[in-house]
């Protein structure tokens, strides 16, 4: 590494070489690595330096010398100052080999996989083949005003909280435009003020809007800094006009948090919840989602996805399976069919109200749900034991006592399903640790043009059944698989 000092604003040249875990480019002058939002492999860039720290620097792309042969043109106007998308400017194929690649890397580095067992284990990624906009069947767009004093609503700017306004998100449908004209002209005609986090004052924070896919079916919630909404009526009147819109509904948030939604809604027009199905081989399940409960955002590649996990899961209709982290019961159905018996496990109320509708709407009895912290229910309840896990936590990944209550219970098979290649590698290095080999990897792109990525992994036991064969943990390791929680993120794409 070089022992020369980078100034604030000097310009550098450099050639760029690989991404980063967020899609920054990064290339090195003399060993220095700097990172380089905007900037991807394959570029020559003059950049200014913004920061630089011990072993690393930041620049801020100035001018593309020469542009990689796997530059895009971004197809979103407001493309770089707003932080949902990140990737947009690399072509389509590059994007996932970055990600075959960000997954491989945290198996090694934090999950500790041997390079050669990654290559006999991982599987091609699930790419989007038909097109990588206008995917999401969910938007969550936040209000506010602006300097002059006028309501706008958009997407929030890259790691801040001010709102750059774009009704028409690229990746969102067409719709998502149409509401939200009707909720801005029902706000200036009868003075709505948009909520502001700084005094915590103002009516309107959010509006919540999905769009089943196959459906048709339109849910918009509103998510309000008040006891009830006014102007209501009016409201409805105006969405109701709108083709396949089903559900209107309030959601009191009052808490100055970066949670979105509160912890009820109300419903002031149609349905509570809006239908939709998911579709695998010849057949379909038929879905309720209500606006608190997790659906996943891009629906084509959820079919796939969950397509893996159940290919992973090799049931053939004799297993006890345990389904974790199960929503609004979407995986655990699929397996049901496939399963002798299946137990999900879930955290929000209203998800496992809506699984128990799912399971009945469907005709599928050989599935209970439970409510609660899957590592609170797990060590307590007396689950039968389970042939097959199948996991999908969300970005943290799973708890502590949660991975240790699997192991415990020492299934065949784990279906890992993750959202998060650095907690799935943390959480896989500890099963890896505790009996389990890990025997296939499939990642997913769930999230075309943004820097995450879904990704399968089947680990199978290896241990002898019995109780005595597992490795308990203590508490200081327990400390060490819980740090790196929850990343702090500002964008608005949930997934
Ligand atoms: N398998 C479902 C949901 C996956 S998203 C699907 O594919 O649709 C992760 C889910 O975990 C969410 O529904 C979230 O509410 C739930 N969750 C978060 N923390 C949890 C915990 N500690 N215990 C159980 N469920 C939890």
């Amino acid at each position: 590494m070089t022992e020369k000092k980078y100034e604030k604003n000097q310009i550098i040249e450099i050639q760029i070489t690989d991404l980063g875990s967020e899609g920054e480019g990064i290339g090195k002058i003399d060993g220095f690595p700097f990172f380089v939002k905007g900037a991807i492999p394959g570029d020559t860039i003059r950049a200014s330096v913004m920061k630089v720290k011990k072993n690393l620097g930041y620049a801020r792309l100035q001018e593309i010398e020469k542009a990689s042969c796997d530059r895009a043109m971004p197809e979103c106007p407001v493309y770089g100052r707003c932080g949902g998308c990140q990737l947009m400017h690399l072509k389509y194929e590059a994007q996932l080999k970055y990600k075959e690649k960000k997954v491989r890397d945290a198996l090694h580095r934090i999950g500790g996989v041997d390079e050669d067992v990654l290559n006999r284990v991982t599987e091609p990624i699930i790419g989007m083949g038909e097109g990588v906009l206008r995917y999401r069947n969910k938007a969550q767009y936040p209000f506010g005003t602006d300097r002059d004093g006028n309501v706008v609503c958009g997407f929030y700017a890259g790691r801040t909280h001010s709102i750059i306004s774009q009704t028409d998100c690229t990746l969102g449908h067409s719709v998502n435009r149409e509401i939200l004209q009707c909720v801005l002209n029902w706000m200036k005609e009868f003075g709505i003020a948009a909520y502001d986090e700084v005094n915590g004052k103002g009516m309107l924070r959010h509006v919540l809007i999905r769009r089943g896919h196959y459906s048709g079916e339109i849910m918009v919630s509103l998510v309000i800094n008040a006891e009830e909404l006014p102007h209501a009526e009016e409201l409805c009147q105006s969405l109701e006009k709108i083709d396949g819109m089903h559900s209107i509904s309030y959601s009191i948030n009052r808490k100055n948090t970066n949670v979105i939604m509160g912890d009820n809604y109300h419903v002031i027009w149609g349905k509570a919840t809006i239908g939709d199905e998911i579709r695998r081989n010849e057949s379909a399940l038929q879905f309720d989602i209500s606006p608190l409960s997790f659906y996943q955002v891009n629906s084509i590649q959820m079919e796939r996805l969950y397509s893996a996990a159940l290919e992973y899961a090799g049931l053939t209709g004799k297993e006890t399976v345990w389904d974790l982290y199960c929503g609004i019961g979407t995986i655990s159905l699929f397996l049901a069919k496939e399963a002798r018996i299946v137990y999900g496990v879930e955290i929000v109320p209203q998800a496992i109200e809506d699984a128990k509708e799912n399971a009945k709407r469907n005709g599928i009895e050989n599935v209970k749900f439970f409510t609660g912290a899957a590592e609170e229910i797990l060590p307590k309840s007396n689950l039968p034991h389970p042939d097959v896990i199948v996991v999908d936590p969300p970005r943290k990944g799973c708890d502590y006592a949660c991975l240790d209550t699997m192991v415990k219970a020492g299934s065949q098979r784990i279906v890992y399903v993750s959202c998060d290649p650095a907690t799935l590698a943390r959480d896989v290095r500890f099963l890896r640790e505790n009996g389990y080999e890990l025997k296939r990897v499939r990642p997913c792109d769930m999230f075309p043009n943004t820097y995450h990525v879904e990704t399968v992994c089947l680990l199978s036991n290896t241990q002898s059944k019995k109780k005595e064969s597992y490795i308990t943990l203590d508490v200081e390791m327990a400390d060490y698989y819980r740090i790196k929680n929850e990343r702090k993120n500002s964008t608005t794409f949930s997934v």
